[in-house]
C-alpha cells in the first residue's frame, strides 16, 4: 500500500509544509465535541503512521475552517477527503457510513423519508414525497445502474462479505 506522504504527494497535496502550529486544532468545531485532533492527523500522515485506519479521520465535518485559515496554505481537508478515499478502497469504513451506503444502494437515498417527515411536509403545503426516488420509484433502478458502474455496490458487498 502506498504511504500516506506519497499518497498525498501524488493527489497534489503538500502536508510536508506543516509546522504543528495547531491553528487547524484550534479553530475545529468538530474537535470540540470529538477525539479528532486535526494537527495530528496532519502529523501521522506526514510520518507515514497508520492514518487511514484511524477513526477520527471520519470525524471531520468538511466544514474547511482549518483549510481556509492554515498559515502555510495546506490543503487540509482536501487531504482528508483523499484519505478517506483511500481508507475505503482498502476496506476501512465506519460501520455507520456502511449502513448509509446499504440505504443508498437499497433505497436510492441516505436517509429514507419517515411519516414524520411526510407529515411535516403536508403542513407546509408541501407534496408528501420530495421529487426524488421517493416519489419517483421507477427512478431507483437507474440509481443502482448507476452505483453499479462506479463500482460502489461491490465494494460495500465486499466489505459486508468479510
Ligand atoms: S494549521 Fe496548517 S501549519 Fe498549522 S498545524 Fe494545521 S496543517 Fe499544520
Ligand atoms: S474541515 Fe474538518 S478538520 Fe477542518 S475544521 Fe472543519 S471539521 Fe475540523
Amino acid at each position: 500500500m502506498t504511504k500516506p506522504s506519497q499518497l498525498l504527494e501524488d493527489m497534489g497535496f503538500s502536508i510536508q509544509t506543516c509546522m504543528q502550529c495547531g491553528t487547524c486544532t484550534g479553530g475545529c468545531p468538530s474537535g470540540t465535541y470529538t477525539s479528532l485532533n486535526t494537527r495530528r492527523i496532519v502529523q501521522s500522515a506526514r510520518r507515514d503512521k497508520d492514518v487511514l485506519n484511524d477513526d477520527d479521520l471520519w470525524m471531520c465535518t468538511t466544514c474547511y475552517t482549518c483549510q481556509e485559515r492554515c498559515p502555510r496554505g495546506i490543503q487540509i481537508v482536501d487531504a482528508i477527503l483523499g484519505l478517506r478515499t483511500e481508507a475505503v478502497r482498502n476496506g476501512m469504513m465506519l460501520p455507520s457510513h456502511r449502513k448509509v451506503a446499504r440505504f443508498v444502494i437499497s433505497k436510492g437515498h441516505a436517509v429514507p423519508i419517515n411519516d414524520n417527515s411526510m407529515t411535516q411536509r403536508q403542513q407546509l403545503g408541501m407534496d408528501k414525497l420530495p421529487a426524488n426516488v421517493h416519489k419517483f420509484p421507477e427512478a431507483l433502478e437507474q440509481v443502482k445502474k448507476l452505483l453499479e458502474s462506479t463500482g460502489f455496490v461491490e465494494l460495500i458487498a465486499e466489505e459486508d462479505s468479510k
